[in-house]
């Protein structure tokens, strides 16, 4: 008895060879129909035996493809239509699109190895990839991703290639950016004046490595963006770049060909080693062991940021010379996005660049490398970016069109649909036209490829955000329009990603985010939940001279914590010229809003003890306090426990603090342990305060977020300190602690709003 059903199977399912998985594994059970893919993911016509069919599905979700991720697998009863055979057919667009883009990938092993198999059709061949493979989301600009609508549409398929693409048993049976050297697209090298200096594969790789090995600067198209790769043992090289970057401190990714390279100037544990490895390649920041690159890398001096090649042009460079450490760090103009569009490479990199490796084919979604780090088998994201994005995170629970616009720091925005929440990638700070720019154009394309019409818009609540003034244009075309207080929005995006349910003590330790009461916070420490807060503890306030925006002059901050305990007769400021200035500003209450913010505190001791002045790049200044501490940690310190009062919940005396580090100094202990006791010391208050709270609320799970816990240092410390009292600590696993996650915490919030009625 031939039965026939109609199988919808969403999730991650196109661009993943998931067709060709279907053709094959029908063939294994006998089944005769169709396999197509539509804009809600890979719908399949299955007639067969009953059983037949029942292992079919079976087998559809226990071994899909490597990179696909099935979300669901619905079956209906129909009527048989009585086919002699089984067949792909093409691809149909249906009215609602609620289907999924791949990331973009490394290489897989395979197409490596015929990448430098002379007898491959790909020798050499730098756009080598395959369906387990390759870039998927940075060259698609619309849904159902098929050829036509990725960048690779110019580029027609010969006949080989068309072969493969249309033989169901081969690997690259559908894959859409399948290319070969007669048909693809092709890099070329070029002065950084546009000339060309070479066109052909094997001379450019030859060329590029002897570039970068005289101290040259090349700009080389990556998957998602620009990057500037150089010598990464070259002084003058490093420092070349850090000039015409106008870059002083701020550390370089590094990219080395294999671990066992990386292995010989840092530490790698098997976690690390997993990552760096993982198909994503992100950049994972690791303990350096010996210095084999310059010491200009990274300043800050503890870690260093190191990746492994992801496109085959990597590969191929450093099959040239394998010892080679690159430099390859985001091109863009200091502060603004990533520069992905050929025409704006050699305008705005021209001047940073001495050449420049490009290829004929257009970036359609700009991508950053993406940043993790590892806490024993933990991961954590410093920026969530290439590899990672656009793959959804599923909810469980249906909700309606939610788009938030993120904080503007760090940003990402975010989309609510059905039961997936969709994260874009690191759009950086909107600070500039060119990064307002993009943060348009990519919300723009998120509606388009996922067909999105936001019914609610959320946004933080500051009020000079560029996200806030974004979010006010969606309300005035009439949507709904929901702010979420900025360290709410940190909590609710752990609770979102861990799934925690009920209430939480949520500790946001960050820069600045905009209060409830109009004042900056950043020290909250607050009882959550994803619907509302309630602030319960927090630094007391100091002022910050010159405002928000003045925070790159942190020896200001400094002597402002100086002040409001010392009035005008501050010790240790005998050498300050600027001091009086400050005093007047602070006093007179010009342009010197009060802040809590502990990131601030971070920055004002670290200018009292000596460690920075000004700061070219954020969180600068406490970095270098945490590589003080690291080289001060002593284990029999006695923890300072900072004093607070009780008056609307409790207020730790930043005062306190202050004084106890002055008079550190005073007695003449060294600069590192005093940064150690320093760290110590907050954590120590942040238990004393934390578990007071937790036994009167009957609390026991404790979130923390905010850019203060990227202090590895200070995060040990905490969580330790928490565990001790028998406390559930939760740090976010998919998104980072900074502004990174706000997008997500604003869905969250919102989503719970939605269901609650109460929009
Ligand atoms: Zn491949
Ligand atoms: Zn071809
Ligand atoms: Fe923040």
């Amino acid at each position: 008895m031939k039965h026939c059903c109609q199988i919808r199977v969403k999730g991650i399912v196109q661009g993943v060879g998931f067709r060709p998985f279907i053709y094959r594994i029908a063939a294994l059970f006998h089944i005769m129909g169709r396999v197509w893919n539509d804009t809600q993911g890979v719908l399949i016509h299955a007639e067969g035996g009953e059983d037949d069919i029942r292992d079919f599905i079976q087998e559809i979700s226990a071994n899909p493809p490597p990179l696909a991720v099935i979300q669901d697998i619905e079956q209906v009863e129909i009527p048989c239509a009585g086919y002699g055979d089984f067949t792909i057919v093409p691809s149909r667009v249906l009215e609602t699109r609620s289907t999924f883009i791949p990331p973009d990938i490394c290489i897989c092993d395979e197409c490596l190895e015929e990448l430098f198999d002379p007898e491959d059709k790909r020798f050499q061949y730098p756009f080598i990839t395959c369906t387990n493979c390759g870039p998927r989301f940075s060259i698609v600009d619309d849904i159902p991703y098929d050829r036509s609508r990725t960048s690779m549409e110019q580029f027609s398929l010969c006949p080989y290639c068309r072969g493969e693409y249309e033989d169901p048993q081969n690997r690259r049976f559908h894959t859409q950016p399948v290319a070969c050297p007669a048909c693809g697209p092709h890099l070329t090298l070029h002065k950084n004046t546009g000339e060309v200096v070479s066109v052909e594969i094997r001379d450019i790789v030859t060329r590029t490595v002897q570039l970068i090995r005289e101290g040259n600067i090349i700009a080389i198209k990556g998957t998602g963006g620009y990057l500037l790769g150089a010598d990464a043992r070259q002084d003058s090289a490093v420092l070349k770049l850090r000039e015409r970057k106008c870059r002083p401190f701020k550390a370089f990714a590094l990219m080395a060909g294999t671990v066992e390279r990386i292995k010989d100037f840092c530490h790698v544990t098997e976690h690390e080693k997993s990552l760096l490895l993982s198909k994503e390649r992100p950049i994972v920041l690791l303990l350096e062991k010996e210095p084999l690159v310059s010491r200009h890398i990274a300043p800050s001096g503890i870690y260093q940021g190191v990746m492994l090649p992801y496109m085959p042009f990597h590969y191929q460079l450093f099959h040239e010379d394998p010892s080679m450490v690159l430099i390859m760090t985001s091109g863009n103009v200091s502060d603004e996005p990533i520069v992905f569009r050929d025409r704006d490479a050699f305008t705005k990199l021209s001047h940073i660049a001495d050449y420049f490796v490009t290829y004929d084919r257009d970036i359609i979604s700009q991508t950053d490398d993406s940043v993790v780090f590892a806490d024993g088998d933990e991961t954590h994201f410093i920026r969530r970016s290439r590899g990672y994005v656009p793959a959804p995170f599923y909810t469980g629970k249906g909700t309606c069109h939610i788009l938030s616009a993120g904080g503007d720091l760090k940003n990402s925005f975010a989309l609510a649909k059905d039961d997936t929440i969709i994260l874009s990638q690191y759009l950086g700070d909107l600070a500039t036209p060119g990064g307002n720019r993009q943060y348009r154009d990519t919300v723009d394309r998120f509606q388009k490829i996922y067909d999105f019409s936001p019914e609610i818009i959320v946004s933080d609540l500051h009020p000079g955000y560029f996200t806030t003034a974004i979010a006010d244009e969606f309300a005035e075309k009439g949507l709904r329009r929901i702010r979420v207080q900025h360290h709410h929005a940190h909590i609710a995006s752990v609770i979102e990603d861990r799934s925690i349910e009920g209430s939480v003590i949520g500790i946001a330790y960050d820069g600045t985010g905009y209060g409830t009461d109009g004042t900056l916070w950043g020290s909250e420490i607050m009882v959550a939940d994803r619907m509302e807060f309630s602030r319960m503890g927090h630094f007391s306030y100091f002022p910050l001279p010159g405002g928000e925006s003045a925070i790159t002059d942190v020896w200001k901050i400094g002597i402002s914590l100086l002040h409001q305990c010392y009035g005008r007769d501050v010790p240790l400021l005998d050498e300050e010229k600027g001091k009086d200035v400050i005093f007047e500003i602070i006093e007179k209450k010009i342009n010197s809003p009060m802040t809590c913010s502990i990131g601030r505190i971070f920055d004002g001791i670290a200018a009292i003890l000596g460690l920075s002045r000004t700061i070219s790049t954020e969180a600068e200044a406490a970095q270098r306090l945490e590589m003080a501490a690291m080289n001060g940690i002593n284990p029999f310190a006695v923890p300072y426990e900072i004093p607070f009062i009780q008056e609307d919940g409790f207020v730790i005396r930043t005062d306190a603090l202050t004084r106890y580090i002055v008079e550190l100094l005073q007695e003449g202990r060294d600069v590192e342990s005093i940064a150690y006791l320093f760290h110590l010391a907050i954590a120590k208050t942040t238990e004393n305060v934390v578990a007071f709270i937790a036994r009167e609320k009957n609390i026991n799970n404790i979130v923390l977020s905010g850019g203060v816990f990227q202090n590895r240092l200070l995060l040990s410390m905490v969580r330790e300190f928490l565990e001790k009292n028998g406390l559930q600590v939760y740090l976010p696993r998919r998104i980072p602690v900074n502004d990174g996650c706000i997008a997500m915490g604003q869905i969250a919030v919102a989503k719970e709003m939605v269901g609650n009625g109460k929009v």
